[in-house]
């Protein structure tokens, strides 16, 4: 059997092959790029565990309350060299990208704060967190108080809003490096590096906080090298690399880390209990492979941009732009494609393959949500997984894919599917 047969054998019909191999044809430069880059923080993520002297009995954990937990104190020095900040927190104890956020937010501020996004909405997860919709126990419930100001049209950030939004009370800037789930583009770290000078300049004292999640190892800095003071990131998400069941980190300047740490565990205890368990071997494998993971997810999403594309969608980006996340957004106009797109992403699975995703509601989102994932790690976005919310104007966000191989497949599964219903013609 040829390859073009093996994908025959998934369920991948010669003419959806044959289209998908043409666009792929063209994408050899921007591979090559990637892997450049996937090398360079291949190199830098091998330099800081060797300066942390990582060994092999850092690769066992503690249980109880974790004291002396000497793989996971090495594997925060790991981390603070890696984005180059004084300190890190990374934890299993941390259960996702919104619960580190949400920490962050907690820990640094206090009654009478303002928080300020100058990049518009944050992430749909932290409205809650923040109280921008109410919910029990968020911010606003304690006296914190929120500012937005939008993005102009271009994505590009609308200085003269935010000098008017910076008061006395403003405490925290939350900058959000990746689009998430809204059609602007994802900044570079050189881009927030930018805006951050410029709040800086008006209140040198206010803490520019990175909500990191899918930025890492993307481009060859992370967004601390251009100044912020804290970021933030899921391990089920880039830094994971797969291999990490759970977890979060928060890397930054010592005295905001501290509050992180006194907020997640308590006052007195702070980073000196919290058991890593079995974690830290998955850890660290994973920080090992995240590099080349990154990249086999960026080529997934380069390739399916390429051929929606062809494909007559539109695409975020679009697949000559620069990337600085793994997310892909596509434009797909209605209901039945978004489904069909997710469908395929589920067919293509070495896990639960067999079955069928619908839209349904989801806690922290404020419409029905499909979501594909055939993950190892439940709801883990560094493996292949795509998202749609069922509103105007039908995106789907794919992202992910622990091999370039199985992003390539889900791509022209998703293809295969939306041809079947006829939503597409070849
Ligand atoms: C995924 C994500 C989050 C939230 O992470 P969860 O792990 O799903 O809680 C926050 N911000 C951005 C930009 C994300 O992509």
């Amino acid at each position: 059997m040829d390859n073009r047969e093996m994908f025959e054998s998934l369920g991948i019909k010669p003419e959806v092959y044959d289209l998908c191999e043409k666009e792929l044809q063209t994408l050899s430069d921007r591979f090559k790029e990637i892997d450049e880059i996937a090398e360079y923080n291949q190199l830098k993520v091998i330099k800081a565990m060797q300066d942390a002297q990582v060994s092999e009995a850092h690769l066992y954990g503690t249980t109880g309350y974790g004291y002396d937990d000497i793989g996971r104190d090495a594997l925060e020095k790991v981390y603070a060299n890696l984005f180059g900040t004084e300190d890190a927190l990374v934890r299993s104890q941390i259960i996702c990208g919104t619960h580190a956020l949400a920490i962050a937010l907690y820990a640094n501020t206090r009654p009478g704060d303002e928080i300020l996004c100058p990049v518009g909405k944050p992430y749909d997860t932290l409205e809650e967190v923040i109280g921008i919709r109410p919910s029990v126990g968020s911010l606003a419930e304690y006296g914190v108080t929120y500012r937005q100001v939008d993005l102009f049209p271009d994505s590009t950030f609308d200085y003269d809003g935010i000098r008017a939004a910076i008061n006395e009370r403003t405490k925290l800037v939350e900058i959000q490096r990746s689009k998430g789930y809204a059609t602007r583009n994802t900044f570079s770290p050189e881009e927030i590096g930018e805006l951050i000078g410029f709040i800086k300049s008006i209140k040198p004292d206010v803490i520019c906080m990175v909500d990191n999640c899918y930025g890492e190892f993307v481009d060859r800095e992370e967004p601390t090298a251009y100044g912020a003071d804290i970021v933030v990131g899921s391990l089920i998400k880039n830094p994971g690399g797969g291999l990490a069941p759970i977890g979060g980190y928060i890397a930054g300047r010592k005295d905001c880390i501290e509050r992180c740490a006194v907020r997640l565990t308590s006052p007195g205890l702070g980073k000196e209990v919290g058991p890593s368990l079995d974690t830290n071997k998955s850890f660290y494998q994973g920080l090992f492979l995240a590099p080349t993971i990154t990249a086999g997810a960026e080529k997934g999403a380069i390739f399916a941009a390429k051929v929606f594309e062809h494909l007559g969608f539109s695409c975020h980006p679009t697949a000559d732009q620069k990337r600085h996340d793994i997310i892909q957004a596509i434009t797909l106009g209605s209901e039945e494609a978004v489904v069909a797109f997710a469908q395929g992403i589920q067919a293509a699975a070495p896990v639960d393959s067999f079955v069928t995703p619908y839209p349904d509601d989801m806690p922290g989102y404020d419409s029905k949500v499909i979501m594909a994932a055939g993950a190892f790690v439940q709801g883990s976005s560094i493996e292949l997984s795509a998202d749609g919310p069922i509103k105007p104007p039908y995106n789907i966000y794919f992202q992910g894919g622990l091999t370039w191989y199985h992003a390539k497949l889900g791509i022209m599964m998703a293809v295969e599917k939306m041809y079947e219903k006829g939503l597409i013609k070849i």
